[in-house]
């Protein structure tokens, strides 16, 4: 586990690129993350790319420029591709050699030389966009908040909220991953089977109650053999980074479909992602212990380590932001409808990674981890409207007077994470837009 603190992590350092050092920003020179882009517009090739200040790093440009070698070299080299698989696929000491290379060319003493040579490969963040940044072979959603499982429990068996085994499996379904998408985008408000509790058969027509989900996403990078479990103790060596995770959720049809099987077709029409991945070893000035209230059934062996008791969780601020169509018109911007922190999930990462590999099933690069939705323990940190409005009982006041319980068209959403505290260099993770369209006739 990747906790140890390094030069890249000194929060007096400084770039010469002075957006960096701007107060406040999401793209000091302590985070350097990934994504995969292009100068929008264009018909180049999408290639890899790293945020710093204002600017994205061409990694294409970059590994041609000549001032990386080695190992940093080579993974440049490898995330210069369409997707980051090659650089996923590296593992930690390549990632780690690319950041702190990285860091040399950008900090404020480098060289006029090495100035002039990384200028050449900037490139305004202003002027690309972006795309899914890997190739995700598979997609796992968890369900790694108890109070988002308690909340939801309610609504759907009053009478039973929390199954039993919440308390001792990291709970997941198999997601889908053709219908992840990139901030930015937009989507048809799905159709599929509803059937009010009073009617006697289900009807298919667009969703009513069109919900979001705020979770973090976790990219894998080194896989597993099939049949070779990663221990807790090698689990985030296997971890790439982590982006932010908009699982739009049709309340109604998950209400008719999901049992006995689970989730299916209220999940898998579209979940944005946010371009920017954030490496742990960026995030490693807010690991925070990971703790179990008293009385719980403290994890089975092979979900324990005294790492991930001391440092297993991460403080990741995280933000919903709603504005509907008539904000937009108006120029207003998005309100705030919950303020939480992934610090309150009842399992970590390194946990989910043991866990969905212990049978023997093999991850592979650029496979992709929801963490769930992740309500904090008060009603106002809760991560999707089904809770924020104890399911469309109670609508969301918004400033310009318009109201919400569930999404609609029009309406488009917004999640920010970051990490802040006086010690440590603020890590932002940028924004998961997406906007809720017109079902389709
Ligand atoms: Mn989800």
């Amino acid at each position: 586990m990747n906790t140890m603190l390094n030069p890249t992590h000194d929060p007096a350092a400084r770039s010469w690129l002075a957006s960096a050092n701007q107060r406040g920003g999401d793209f000091p020179i302590q985070n350097l993350p990934f994504a995969v882009f292009r100068v929008r517009g264009t018909a180049e090739p999408f290639r890899g790319g790293v945020a710093i200040g204002d600017q994205v790093i061409d990694l294409a440009r970059l590994s041609q420029a000549g001032c990386l070698k080695g190992l940093a070299l080579d993974a440049a080299k490898a995330g210069a591709q369409t997707t980051l698989n090659a650089l996923m696929a590296m593992g930690p000491a390549a990632w780690s050699a690319l950041r702190h290379g990285l860091f040399g060319l950008l900090q404020a003493d480098a060289g006029a030389s090495v100035q002039q040579a990384v200028q050449a490969c900037l490139v305004p963040q202003s002027q690309v966009e972006y795309t899914v940044p890997a190739q995700i072979g598979d997609y796992t959603d968890f369900y790694t908040s108890v109070h988002h499982a308690t909340n939801i429990g309610k609504q759907f068996r009053p009478d039973n909220p929390l199954l039993p085994n919440y308390k001792w499996v990291p709970i997941g379904y198999h997601g889908r991953a053709s219908s992840i998408g990139i901030s930015g985008q937009s989507f048809a408000r799905p159709k599929g089977q509803l059937k009010a509790p009073d009617a006697e058969v289900p009807v298919l027509a667009p969703s009513k109650r069109l919900d979001i989900e705020l979770e973090l996403g976790i990219f894998i990078g080194q896989g597993n053999a099939q049949g070779e479990p990663i221990e807790i103790g090698d689990a985030e060596n296997h971890v790439f980074g982590i982006c932010l995770l908009n699982d739009w959720s049709a309340r109604d049809i998950q209400g008719w479909e999901y049992q006995p099987l689970g989730p299916f077709l209220s999940k898998n029409f579209a979940s944005t992602i946010s371009p920017w991945i954030v490496t742990l070893e960026a995030l490693a000035p807010y690991r925070v212990p990971f703790v179990r209230a008293g009385g719980d059934p403290q994890p089975l062996p092979y979900l324990d380590s005294a790492a991930n008791r001391a440092g297993g969780s991460l403080d990741i601020q995280l933000q919903v932001g709603l504005q509907t169509r008539r904000m937009r018109e108006a120029g207003q911007p998005d309100a705030q409808i919950c303020r939480t922190s992934y610090r309150h999930a009842y399992w970590t990462v390194a946990q989910m990674v043991a866990h969905h590999t212990v049978n023997g099933c093999n991850l592979q690069p650029g496979d992709l981890f929801g963490s769930g939705t992740l309500s904090g323990p008060t009603l106002d940190q809760a991560g999707a409207l089904i809770e924020l409005t104890q399911g469309g009982k109670n609508p969301i006041a918004l400033p310009n007077g318009e109201n919400r319980t569930f999404l609609e068209d029009g309406d488009a959403v917004v999640l920010r994470g970051w990490c802040e505290k006086p010690d440590a260099a603020r890590i932002g993770f940028g924004e998961c837009r997406g906007t809720v369209l017109p079902a389709r006739g």
